[in-house]
């Protein structure tokens, strides 16, 4: 099948390559977003590849459905960035690769709330520059700490069951609890309690009309002064203006980020030599007990394999006409 493959970048390039030597699509490699300025660039394409912060609104989907699309392929477990709605009134199938590896994201949540933690950001750069000095590096043990965990899926179940080898006590909040997060000792509670008792807070719910600005003034509000606020899930899970706040007021008392509302202007690009223009992520640099990953907790060579695998299988199985079970439906 004739693939546009939107937002590439070299690695994308080639764990894809490696991945059609078994399929046999005619793959385009195309650096740019899909948006409605590039979307004339999927003219006569029957199948679109994307990812996480191409914009398939409904301008863009009615003008690609119109050009002879009919398949969007999302090389992401998450969807948040399509209008199902439009695309399921234009006919566009949508497949996406609902897990390539939750190990790669639940690891990154662990290494951020370590780094926070004991301040490696920090240390790193003091250490290089010949200061050995520990004042301002101090840390806490992890054991016995209390970790709530929103969204306890895939990712937040891993999440869970490495906190629990720390030591660590564990809460949940899903819509749908987790049998296997009940089993190693998971509490279910509200999300109001989770928020108020919890030393570590880690999301990993998706992003969707019910959780847009999950944490936000009042949310914050319940939690514990001085809580740690992780979030490698969504960006808009998160109102960054009320946690700069709690920032500032020292209710949040570390926070790292791997995703943020605005990112889509940011990340995956080498912005070094440019003036960065969004002042609440500059705002947000500022402080010494925030840390920020570019999108990064999915990057592992085990997560770019499985990515390439499944998004060329599901074009397989839609070019061939067979059921596709990673299809997204409303
Ligand atoms: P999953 O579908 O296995 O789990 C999501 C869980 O969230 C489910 O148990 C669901 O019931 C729960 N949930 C849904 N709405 C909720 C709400 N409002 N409140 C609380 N819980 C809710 O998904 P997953 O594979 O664990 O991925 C979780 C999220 O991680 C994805 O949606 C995606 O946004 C994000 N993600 C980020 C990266 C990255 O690189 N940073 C990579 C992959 C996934």
């Amino acid at each position: 099948m004739k693939v546009a493959v939107f937002s590439t970048k070299p690695y994308d390039r080639e764990f894809l390559e490696a991945a059609n030597v078994n399929h046999g699509h005619e793959l385009v490699f195309l650096e740019g977003r899909l948006n409605l300025e590039h979307s004339i660039l999927a003219k006569d394409f029957p199948a679109v590849c994307t990812f996480v912060n191409d914009e398939l609104n409904a301008k863009t989907l009615n003008l690609i459905a119109e050009n002879g699309t009919r398949l969007i392929a999302l090389r992401c477990a998450g969807f948040n960035q399509v209008d199902l709605k439009t695309a399921k009134e234009l006919g566009l199938t949508v497949v996406r690769v609902p897990a390539y590896s939750p190990y790669a994201v639940a690891e990154h949540t662990i290494t951020l709330i370590l780094s926070l933690n004991r301040k490696i950001h920090r240390a790193y750069n003091r250490v290089r520059e010949g200061n050995f000095a520990l004042e301002g590096l101090l840390g806490f043990d992890l054991h016995g700490r209390t970790v709530g965990i929103v969204g306890t899926g895939k990712i937040g179940m891993i999440t869970a069951h490495i906190l629990k080898g720390f030591g660590c006590k564990l809460l949940g909040y899903d819509l749908y609890p987790n049998s296997e997060c009940q089993e190693m000792g998971m509490q279910y509670v509200s999300l109001p309690e989770l928020l108020a008792a919890s030393d570590i807070i880690s999301l990993h719910c998706p992003l969707t009309r019910d959780s847009y600005h999950l944490i936000n003034n009042e949310t914050i509000d319940h939690m514990k002064h001085g809580v740690m606020l992780i979030n490698t899930s969504r960006g808009a899970l998160v109102d960054t203006n009320a946690v700069i706040r709690g920032l500032k007021s020292g209710k949040i008392g570390y926070l790292a980020l791997d995703v943020y509302e605005q990112e889509s202007d940011l990340f995956f690009e080498d912005l070094s030599n440019e003036v960065i223009q969004d002042d609440v992520f500059q705002r947000l640099q500022t402080f010494p007990n925030v840390l920020i990953t570019a999108h990064q907790a999915f990057f592992t060579e085990n997560a770019l394999r499985n990515i390439a695998e499944t998004t060329l299988t599901n074009i397989s199985d839609f070019a061939q006409g067979r059921n596709c079970a990673n299809v997204v439906t409303i």
